[in-house]
């Protein structure tokens, strides 16, 4: 029986190892950058929505496994989700990454429960939630590129 921490580990380490939707989206809707200058991550965050709904969702970058890892969950859990959707998801997982006593059901997450393991980290805080602060951006369409300091 693997544990918790062993399964979450594998999903952040297979992530990592093939990103998924990791490609430049030509015709997409929005976009936005971000950038963890504290660790060196870098990723373009790509969003194609129709009718309020993410059709379509990609990145491109570069960065520690966490921040793949991280980007590459994201991408897979808001395809297909509506922009207030997507925004809720933005606030859990904020709360889930930068709040010990965030009331947050992580098992009800999936594999997004895996980036929990890294609230024991400080200092990877910000490169796994680097993806999900230039989500909101690109959500709402702010041109400036997201720094996390
Ligand atoms: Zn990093």
């Amino acid at each position: 029986m693997m544990d918790l921490n062993d399964l979450y580990r594998e999903v952040i380490v297979d992530h990592n190892r093939s990103p998924r939707n990791f490609r430049r989206m030509e015709d997409a809707t929005r976009s936005a950058d971000g950038h963890n200058p504290l660790c060196g991550d870098k990723l373009t965050l790509y969003l194609k929505v129709n009718d309020g709904v993410i059709d379509d969702v990609s990145f491109e970058g570069s960065g520690c496994a966490i921040s793949v890892a991280s980007a590459s969950l994201l991408t897979e859990s808001v395809k297909g989700k509506t922009v207030p959707e997507a925004e809720r998801l933005f606030a859990t997982m904020h709360a889930l990454l930068t709040r010990d006593d965030a009331t947050v059901d992580v098992a009800a997450l999936g594999k997004l429960g895996a980036l929990s393991g890294v609230r024991e980290f400080p200092a990877r805080v910000k490169c796994a939630s680097l993806c999900w602060h230039t989500l909101d951006a690109a959500l709402h369409r702010q041109s400036e590129p997201v720094r996390t300091e």
